[in-house]
Formats: C-alpha cells, sequence, structure tokens
C-alpha cells in the first residue's frame, strides 16, 4: 500500500541491535512463520530490494520450477510452474519492499536497520506467497502455467508498472493476476472485496513558484509568490467540486485533492520572497477522472502564475493507476474465501488508499482484496504496527483455492 496515500510515517531514532542470532532460514526446513521474521530483520528500501531478491529467488529455485526470471522491473523475481499443456496463465503477486519506517514494537525479530522496517507487512504478503509457491510445486498446474510473482517497489507506486514494461514480462503474459493486502482495523481474517475500482488513482503534484526576492523594506520592487500561493490553496480546494458541477453527476465518483505541503522564501525578515513550492496529491476513482483533474490542475497552476507574474514548473511523482477488479476474478476469490470459511464482506465504494497492483490487473483481468489483520492492529505504515501471523497460512490456503479451481 502506497506511503504517499496513508497516514503518516513516524520516525523515532532507537538501537535495534538483533535480540536473536540470525539464522537463514528454508522453505524445506523452517515455518512460512520463521520466514516473515527472518524477511522482518532485514527490510529494504523500495528499488534496494537487492538481498531480500537474492533470498527470495534461492527460496524458489530449491522448488525447483520450470523458469525462474531474476530482474523483473529492477529487483523483481518470478517462478513459472508451466504444465506444458495449453490453458491459462495465473499470476500471484506480492511486494519486495520495506518502508523509511522506524518501527518500535519489541518483538524478538525486530528490523535490524536503523529507520527501515516492514511496518506495511509486505514480509507477510511474501510468507504467503512463497507458502503458495511450495504448494503449487508441491501439486503442479495439470494445465496452464502459474506465476508467482515477487515485484519490487509497491510503495513509491513504481514497481508494477517497471515490471509490466519489462520485456522479460511477455514471457509472463498473465490471463489472471491475484493479491492481496493485509487490512488493520478489520476483523482478523475477513475478506473485504469488490468488482470494479478497488483502490483509487492517486498522484502527487509538485508545483514551483519563481519570481524575484526584495528588501522587505521595498517588497514592491520584487515579484513575491504570495499572493498566488494562497490563491492556489484556496483553488485547490475547490477543485475537485468545479470539475463535478462541469462534468456530470456521479459520473466520475471520488475526485479529490489533498494539500499535502507548502513553503515561502526564507525564515529572515529582511527579504521578500522569490520561491513558494506547493505539494498537492490528486486522487480519484477512475484513471479518466485522473486525466481531467490532473489537466485542470496544471491549467490552474499556470493561470495562476501568469496572473502574478511568476514563473512556475510542476513535477509529477507517485503515480498510481486505479486498481479495476474483474468480476470473474472477485468471484473466484470469494469463492475460494468460503470454501475456507472466511466471511466475505462486499463493499459498495473503493478504498482511497492506492495499490500498483493497478498496473498488473491493467493488463490482465485481475482481482485484489484486503484482508483483515484484526480490529487491535495498529495501522499499516505506524512504527507499532506488526503483521498478523494467523494470515500467512490462511492467505496461502485462499490462494491455492483459487488455483485448484482454476488449473
Ligand atoms: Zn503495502
Ligand atoms: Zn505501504
Amino acid at each position: 500500500m502506497s506511503k504517499s496515500n496513508t497516514p503518516n510515517t513516524q520516525s523515532i531514532a532507537q538501537s535495534t541491535e538483533p535480540t536473536i542470532k540470525p539464522t537463514k532460514p528454508t522453505i524445506h526446513s523452517h515455518s512460512l512463520e520463521a520466514i516473515r521474521h527472518y524477511l522482518h530483520q532485514y527490510p529494504e528500501l523500495s528499488g534496494q530490494e537487492t538481498e531480500t531478491a537474492d533470498y527470495i529467488a534461492e527460496q524458489l529455485q530449491s522448488l525447483a520450477p520450470d523458469q525462474l526470471i531474476r530482474g523483473l522491473g529492477g529487483t523483481g523475481v518470478a517462478a513459472i510452474f508451466d504444465s506444458g499443456k495449453a490453458g491459462k496463465t495465473l499470476l500471484f503477486r506480492c511486494e519486495l519492499d520495506a518502508l523509511p519506517i522506524q518501527s518500535i514494537h519489541d518483538k524478538p525479530y525486530r528490523s535490524t536497520r536503523a529507520g527501515i522496517a516492514h511496518q506495511c507487512g509486505h514480509d507477510g504478503h511474501m510468507a504467503i506467497i512463497l507458502g503458495l509457491a511450495q504448494a503449487i510445486a508441491n501439486s503442479r498446474p495439470k494445465r496452464g502455467r502459474v506465476v508467482i510473482l515477487f515485484q519490487p517497489a509497491e510503495e513509491t507506486g513504481e514497481g508494477a508498472r517497471a515490471v509490466v514494461n519489462d520485456p522479460q514480462f511477455s514471457q509472463i503474459a498473465p490471463d489472471e493476476s491475484f493479491a492481496l493486502h493485509n487490512l488493520p482495523q478489520q476483523p482478523l481474517g475477513e475478506v473485504i472485496i469488490r468488482a470494479g475500482t478497488f483502490n483509487c488513482a492517486s498522484r502527487g503534484l509538485l508545483i514551483r513558484l519563481k519570481g524575484r526576492t526584495a528588501h522587505a523594506a521595498y517588497p514592491e520592487t520584487g515579484i513575491s509568490p504570495q499572493l498566488a500561493l494562497a490563491e492556489l490553496l484556496q483553488a485547490f480546494s475547490e477543485l475537485p467540486e468545479q470539475l463535478k458541477q462541469e462534468q456530470s453527476e456521479n459520473e466520475h465518483g471520488l475526485i479529490m485533492v489533498t494539500v499535502v505541503h507548502c513553503d515561502m522564501g526564507e525564515a529572515t525578515f529582511g527579504t521578500s520572497p522569490a520561491d513558494a513550492c506547493l505539494m498537492v496529491t490528486l486522487r480519484t476513482e477512475t484513471d479518466a477522472a485522473m486525466q481531467l483533474l490532473a489537466d485542470a490542475s496544471v491549467a490552474l497552476v499556470n493561470a495562476t502564475a501568469t496572473k502574478y507574474h511568476l514563473q512556475s514548473r510542476v513535477e509529477w511523482s507517485d503515480i498510481f493507476d486505479a486498481s479495476v477488479n474483474d468480476e470473474g476474478c472477485v468471484k473466484q476469490v470469494i469463492d475460494a474465501a468460503e470454501t475456507h470459511g472466511h466471511h466475505v464482506r462486499v463493499i459498495d465504494k473503493p478504498f482511497r488508499w492506492s495499490e500498483d497492483f493497478g498496473a498488473i490487473s491493467a493488463v490482465s483481468r485481475g482481482a485484489m482484496f484486503a484482508f483483515g489483520a484484526g480490529e487491535d492492529c495498529p495501522q499499516i505504515h505506524n512504527p507499532d504496527y506488526v503483521f498478523a501471523d494467523e494470515l500467512i497460512t490462511q492467505g496461502r490456503d485462499i490462494f491455492f483455492e483459487i488455483y485448484r479451481q482454476l488449473l
């Protein structure tokens, strides 16, 4: 789940000497929980997951897949189990990356790296998918193929897109793709899903305004971004409503803008400022609405800068497409979850947070579901969040059931 789209990261300096001696567990001799705890001790940031990828590749290789692909979209790893017979290609995906957060839980397996931790539970998702790979290795597909994908850099929104754009992805070409994300504050093991948009599209817009400094006694001799910044702060809060009125009602669902940061001039009383910076996060239910909102935002910045004789520049980052669930794949998830006795809750609106699985479900049919992590579990990205180990075998069993029914 993307960091820019969940409430915030705290950083607390603390010594993180491991209290247990690290041993490298293997899929053949250790439990999936032990593997999760090992991964938790050695977290790596988005795009830098080299050790994690090496470890995962080693474990997958020991399961003798028909093909192992490395370096997908950076550090991504995929194992393919191929029946050699015609049939669908199914893909199950998880994420390799951790977050720049100092965890504060007191588990013996806490992160050994200061300021980096698996505070989104991707270590748990990896244990689930590794367990699934093991189950599939012991019960190989009778037709079609199954792909086990460990993608890099989910938190920045770059990983899944990089995987899909990697030339090696043509060897994968899934027909149907599945993923889950654990979700705190929901009943443990509850499966939450819907057809259509499951996670909203979002993107970050950074705006720079440039004028000219002046002596604070003679501000009229410079060009201050003050009024432009004030106008933009107001205008961005009104933009979603304006767009909804211009477009027919409810055509695009949710459209929102969150002002996340602004900054102007230097902290000195003698100078009238030249520079201002404003950061906003745009969020919509559909990719089409995102295009409208992005275009309207840039037009607003340009018009405001021109009005106040400022130069302006915009930069985009953390770009997530909407993650859209296919109706048939959603039904598969529901059937598999109910087979294993999980309560399934079908929601009527998408989650506002973003997930880069949207890049994968854009090139195949797909479904992502949220997996309740317990009502008392702190929110992901919080420093005291801990992944619920009970979900590991439960998640593996739901995915295996989907596999069993489809291949
Ligand atoms: Zn996540
Ligand atoms: Zn996250």
